[in-house]
Order: C-alpha cells, then sequence, then structure tokens
C-alpha cells in the first residue's frame, strides 16, 4: 500500500481502496463475517473475558524470544477485540455515545497489519489460557478482516493468484513437466533401489487422490518417492491429479474466502476423476485445510488422509516390510503444530521413526505442547522477514534441537521443512539435517520382501 510501502514493503493492494475508506470497510467486512459466520461466538465469550494473568505470554515461544509488549497475545488479539466490542456489542455502543471511547482509524488498522503476522497463529498460547481463548483463531479471523481491506503479504497473495487464476498450483509447475518430474523419480527409484514403483497418473476410480505440498516436486523429491514406494509396497490404489496436483492452501492464512475457493479446486479433482478420497503428502497446513473440505463441501465432502496415518496403519498391518539395518543416525522429531496440536497426529510418526531408527530421541517440549517452527501461519513464504523468523519465532526451536544433539531432525511438512532449514543455517546448526520422514521410511523398505526386484 502506497502509505505504508518502506514500513511494510512485503504487503500488497489486492484491492485499490483509497487510505481513508479503510476503517469503513474492515466494519463492513467485520458485519458481514459476523452475520455468515460463526466467528460471533467465540468472540463474544473472549470478548468477556477480563482476566490479564498472561500465561498466555508465558507460553508463546515469540514473547519469550523477543519480551516484546507487542508480542502478548492477549494484547495482540485485544486490537480486534476492542474494535468488536465498541462497533458489535450494545454496551460498547453505549459507551461511545457517552465518552469519546475508541474509534477504528487507520492507524489501528496499520498496527493489526503489523501485529497479526507477528503470531504465527500455532495455538500453543490456548493450551494455558484458563478461559480458552484461541489467539490463534483470532490472528486468523484479523488477517481474513485485513483481507478485505486488501492488506495481505505479497508472498501469499500471488501464491493464492498463480493456485486460482494462473497454472492451477502454488508453484507454477504446468502439467507436462508434473509428468516428466514423475518419470524422472520413477527412474531414480528403478536406479537406486532396484524397484519399480509406479506413478499412476490420470487414473480413474482410484482409492485416493494425491495432494502433496507441490513444492516437494521441486524441493523434496525424496519425499515423494517415499510416498510412493509406500503406495506400491502396501498396494495401495492411488493416482495423481493433472487438474490439480496442490495440497498447499494459504487461504488458511489470510482468507476464509479463498480458502473455500481452493477446497472446492481440490473436490472437483477427486470428482473428475472419480477418487474417493484426498491423500494429503507431508504438509500440515495442507492436511489441516483438507480436514476443512466438509465445511465448504458438504456432505459430498471426500475424506481426507494424512499420510502419515496411512504409513503408520500399513506398517501396523505388516504391509510394509522394513530392512534389518536401521537409520544409524541420532534423530530427533519436530511435531507440525497443524499435525500435532490440530489433528492430535503425534504416536503415529513415533512409532514409525522408532521402528527405522537405531537413536531416536524426542525435544521437550512435544506433542501438542511442542514449539512451533516458527514460521507458521503462512509466514514461512514471506523472506523479507527471514532474519525475524529465524532469529526470533524459530529461536526455541533451535535451542530445542541444539539440546537434542540429533543431526537429523525428522519434519513431515513442507513449511516446517524450509523454516528449519533456514533456522538451522541461521542459528549456527549447519551441521543439521532436515528430512521428511517418508524420505527416511524409504531407505528402509525392504523392496525384495515386498515382492519386487529390490536391490541389496
Ligand atoms: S498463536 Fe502461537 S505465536 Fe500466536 S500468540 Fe499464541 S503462542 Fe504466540
Ligand atoms: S491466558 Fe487467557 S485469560 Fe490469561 S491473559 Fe492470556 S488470554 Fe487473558
Amino acid at each position: 500500500m502506497a502509505q505504508q510501502s518502506g514500513r511494510y514493503s512485503y504487503y500488497e493492494e489486492t484491492r485499490a481502496l483509497e487510505v481513508t475508506d479503510r476503517p469503513r470497510k474492515f466494519l463492513e467486512a467485520f458485519a458481514a463475517v459476523l452475520e455468515h459466520s460463526s466467528y460471533g461466538i467465540a468472540l463474544d465469550a473472549y470478548a468477556r473475558v477480563g482476566a490479564k494473568c498472561s500465561r498466555c505470554a508465558a507460553s508463546c515461544q515469540l514473547y519469550q524470544a523477543t519480551g516484546d509488549p507487542r508480542d502478548i497475545p492477549c494484547r495482540r488479539s485485544e486490537l480486534l477485540l476492542r474494535v468488536y466490542r465498541r462497533y458489535f456489542t450494545y454496551g460498547g455502543m453505549l459507551r461511545a455515545r457517552l465518552f469519546a471511547d475508541f474509534a477504528l482509524d487507520d492507524a489501528a488498522i496499520d498496527r493489526m497489519a503489523e501485529e497479526f503476522y507477528r503470531c504465527t497463529a500455532c495455538r500453543r498460547c490456548k493450551l494455558t489460557c484458563p478461559f480458552g481463548v484461541d489467539h490463534g483463531l483470532v490472528t486468523h479471523l484479523a488477517r481474513y478482516l485485513l483481507a478485505e481491506v486488501g492488506v495481505v503479504p505479497k508472498a501469499l497473495v500471488v501464491s493464492v493468484r498463480e493456485q486460482l487464476a494462473g497454472v492451477g498450483n502454488t508453484s507454477g509447475i504446468p502439467a507436462a513437466a508434473l509428468r516428466d518430474t514423475c518419470e524422472f523419480l520413477h527412474d531414480e527409484l528403478q536406479e537406486t533401489y532396484g524397484a519399480d514403483v509406479p506413478f499412476p497418473i490420470d487414473v480413474e476410480g482410484a482409492e485416493h487422490v494425491f495432494f502433496p505440498a507441490v513444492s516437494d516436486y521441486l524441493l523434496e523429491p525424496d519425499t515423494l518417492m517415499g510416498n510412493a514406494a509406500v503406495m506400491h509396497v502396501t498396494g495401495g490404489s492411488w493416482t495423481i491429479g493433472t487438474g490439480n496436483f496442490d495440497g498447499i492452501n494459504y487461504g488458511l492464512f489470510y482468507s476464509d474466502r479463498m480458502m473455500e475457493r481452493i477446497c472446492k479446486r481440490v473436490g472437483a479433482e477427486v470428482r473428475r476423476l472419480k477418487g474417493r478420497k484426498v491423500l494429503v503428502g507431508e504438509c500440515g497446513h495442507a492436511t489441516r485445510s483438507a480436514w476443512l473440505l466438509p465445511n465448504f463441501l458438504g456432505a459430498d465432502a471426500p475424506p481426507a488422509v494424512a499420510f502419515l496415518q496411512y504409513t503408520y496403519r500399513a506398517l501396523a498391518a505388516g504391509k510394509i516390510p522394513l530392512k534389518r539395518e536401521k537409520i544409524a543416525e541420532r534423530l530427533t522429531y519436530h511435531d507440525p503444530c497443524n499435525l500435532a496440536r490440530a489433528g492430535r497426529i503425534t504416536e503415529e510418526p513415533r512409532e514409525i521413526l522408532q521402528a527405522i531408527s537405531a537413536e531416536y530421541v524426542e525435544m521437550t517440549p512435544n506433542r501438542s505442547e511442542n514449539y512451533c517452527c516458527g514460521g507458521g501461519g503462512g509466514t514461512v513464504s514471506i523472506d523479507e522477514i527471514r532474519a525475524f523468523r529465524t532469529r526470533k519465532m524459530g529461536k526455541a526451536k533451535a535451542d530445542q534441537i541444539r539440546a537434542t544433539g540429533a543431526k537429523l531432525v525428522v519434519a513431515p511438512c513442507a513449511n516446517c521443512k524450509k523454516q528449519l532449514k533456514e533456522v538451522c543455517e541461521d542459528n549456527g546448526l549447519e551441521d543439521v539435517r532436515v528430512v521428511g520422514l517418508h524420505d527416511l521410511l524409504l531407505k528402509c523398505i525392504d523392496f525384495g520382501a515386498a515382492g519386487g526386484k529390490g536391490k541389496e
């Protein structure tokens, strides 16, 4: 935005609004959202909570790192809650008539624009609030309203635009390049493991339609080969669709409207291929947004399966033969917030890793009390704030990794992987490697026992 170009250069004006129009538009959007959603129920409860016990501050890794009052969760949420109280409650409206009360102005919008993108919406603070205030939800709503007046980080807007109006995925990969990549991965598996692992494309009637974070096709080939290998040895029915092969949904980070449009594209591809389930690759937010499909597609929504869960069940059922040799290097596991806190997927990856690792160690805290990688809520894609992301938001995670002494960190999420690689680079942990879970599992699968030729 013109008046912010120096201060928040990573924002983009998505709508040509006069600056003076923004408070009015913000309130109109707020009124519409309250009318057509259930956000009001939560806001009503949160707006009544008077406690300022600051327990949330003690559990927020960002505030722990910065000590900046702007990063106290309840203080940030108050930026939005005071707007709600003032304009959408009788008490607030009455007080405004009697006293010169707070009025939403442009400066208040600028403050929200800055502060609601310092929070990673990891929801760790919710665990400690005695009233259950969900600051991640408040952040989510504030960002949505900001988006309605055109304030969104450029990186998020550009990705969603490419997905909805461009090539059809956030990495801009054409279908022909997807086919080439799958062929390459097939050949690579053949050469390295002696296994003929197919990457089925546009197969109608498959049980699972596969949606990884599309960036895996560019950055994480080992994860994809591990995914394909698991489907191969378990005899799983699956396909990749050329109409939509991207599980990323950045709408989750800034706009319910965009999230809905992206979810509908996923549903349309599953329908086109006459598939039955959405199989989400290693990606926390993609999994969480796939779980939200019923909100937008109703009863027709295909069920969503996290790849980790598929693999865990197959391993437990004895369908994935493993070699005797395990991964010898000490390794640790990072719980992606969207899987561990939102999805309660905590034991499945541990069981898999313990089956293939000779030295598995835990970070502390872990599971649903884990620290965010520091790049949650879409902030990982904002390169302009890298130093803040890695040295402040990611500091707790760097300290945790260092304390384990592990040189291998497993993170089954595309966003976490990118962030953790940068966290390690920027915090003196250059000798630590960050990998996906299926990358390691791939090395341990006994293709020979699975019926393929396999290499020793
Ligand atoms: S959601 Fe996470 S980053 Fe945001 S205030 Fe809570 S603990 Fe801090
Ligand atoms: S923990 Fe809950 S009640 Fe306490 S200050 Fe934070 S939001 Fe308010």
